[in-house]
């Protein structure tokens, strides 16, 4: 079975408005077991819209439109699916009372453009709407002899999705063959995309039945798997089949197998050993702490650090020798490590963490280029620094730097 989406609206193709819609219901059909082959935005042209529906009724088998069924001149969703499906419009004299109706409840008169908003497709069922004033429209029949569902749907968000939910999932659900979904997600770190897909694709590839999506943020990796079956165990033992070899295979790079973040991770495992943290941070200015107190309860075991942007401040809050600073400059391995060392020593923590790096546009060398980050950590068994090239601009630079740091907190934990 498959679906299509086509959100309609000139305002669409603007850089200031979203097509969100289709994101809703893209995870509303996926539920139902649908999935979605194709998204379309068009814009308030009746040609170009009949043209993307005639184009849907040879490939789809559910057609989801949304927009386009306002009172104005530029709404034509209805007359474009007609001029498809070479269906006719007529006015329905019930829905034409309603938004009257509606109208007057409201001291207003109705305007003569709204009248087009009763205008329905021959044969169509009519979605009412109790939050405004366009109705949807229902049309399933067969078209060049292949069955077609297709809906047309409001726009304005808390229009379509009661109308989707109230009076299109049960339509829907009646004409497919019964579909359990079952869906993991996967977190990585540690690796990059084309590393991972290389190791994951040859295993994901054995499970044709099971979709695989793969999206790849700074830092980190996660992988949707979704599948479905006729019955809701036998969908979920398939996924997880998949989870269980993925992870073999991937080994501790898969930090979480749940939905986790990566600093929920790192809270657990702190709070979980009896460990403490602390941080001095340069070119991350407080990221990393941030992170690390957006999860409830981290005081348990975050005592707090410094940000320590300046030379001085360095040598001030986490102990780092200038003379090291001048020796090595303040983005050096050394420096990492003694920011490390000092700031856990200063505040009598299990771990401490440094960070100091060139984050960008200005500000690096040939020696040092933008993007160049020493993450140093420091224990009781000593400590370690990593040294790392990250792509990017500023913004990601430094996320990659927290992230960095907070899987080598996680992997001194594990
Ligand atoms: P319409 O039904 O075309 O009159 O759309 C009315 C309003 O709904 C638009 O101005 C948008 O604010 C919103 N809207 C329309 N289509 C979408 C969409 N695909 N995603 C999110 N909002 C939308
Ligand atoms: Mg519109």
């Amino acid at each position: 079975m498959r679906a299509e989406i086509i959100a309609i609206g000139s305002e669409l193709l603007t850089p200031f408005r979203q097509d969100t819609n289709s994101l809703y219901l893209t995870e509303q059909l996926n539920q139902l077991g649908v999935e979605v082959s194709c998204k379309a935005i068009v814009g308030d042209q009746r040609e170009h819209i009949a043209a993307a529906a005639r184009l849907a009724l040879t490939r789809s088998d559910v057609i989801i439109f949304t927009g386009g069924l306002g009172p104005t001149e530029d709404d034509l969703t209805r007359e474009g699916v007609a001029e498809a499906l070479q269906l006719h419009l007529r006015s329905d004299p019930k829905i034409l009372a309603e938004i009257k109706q509606r109208f007057e409840s409201r001291g207003w008169k109705m305007h003569a453009n709204n009248a087009k908003q009763a205008d329905v497709i021959a044969g169509a069922t009519v979605l009412p709407n109790p939050n405004g004033t366009a109705p949807g429209q229902w049309v399933s029949g067969k078209y060049d002899g292949r069955d077609r569902m297709i809906m047309l749907l409001p726009g304005p968000p808390h229009e379509m999705k009661p109308m989707f939910e109230t009076q299109c999932i049960e339509r829907l659900r009646v004409k497919l063959p019964a579909q359990h979904i079952a869906t993991r997600t996967l977190k990585i770190a540690g690796m990059g995309e084309s590393q991972c897909d290389g190791r994951v694709a040859p295993i994901y590839k054995r499970f044709p039945d099971v979709q695989t999506t793969i999206l790849a943020g700074p830092g980190e990796i996660q992988l949707h798997l979704r599948t479905h079956a006729p019955w809701a165990q036998q969908a979920q033992d398939r996924v997880d089949t998949l989870v269980d070899a993925i992870e073999e295979e991937l080994g501790d790079c898969v930090f979480s197998d749940n939905g986790d973040s990566l600093e929920q991770i790192v809270s657990y495992y702190l709070q979980m050993r009896g460990k403490t943290l602390a941080v001095a941070e340069s070119c991350t200015g407080g990221l990393l702490a941030e992170r690390l107190t957006s999860i409830s309860g981290s005081s348990r075991h975050f005592l707090g650090g410094a940000i320590v942007y300046s030379n001085e401040l360095k040598t001030k809050f986490a102990d780092v020798p200038e003379k090291m600073i001048q020796e090595h400059g303040a983005v050096s391995k050394e420096v990492a490590a003694a920011l490390a060392e000092g700031i856990r020593k200063r505040c009598g923590a299990t771990i401490g963490v440094g960070i100091t790096g060139v984050a960008g546009p200005t500000g690096g060398s040939a020696e040092k280029p933008v993007g160049l980050v020493f993450h140093g950590i420091a224990a009781e068994d000593g400590t370690e620094v990593v040294e790392r090239n990250f792509p990017g601009d500023r913004q990601r630079i430094r996320w990659f730097a927290a992230q960095q740091a907070l899987d080598m907190v996680r992997r001194k934990l594990m």
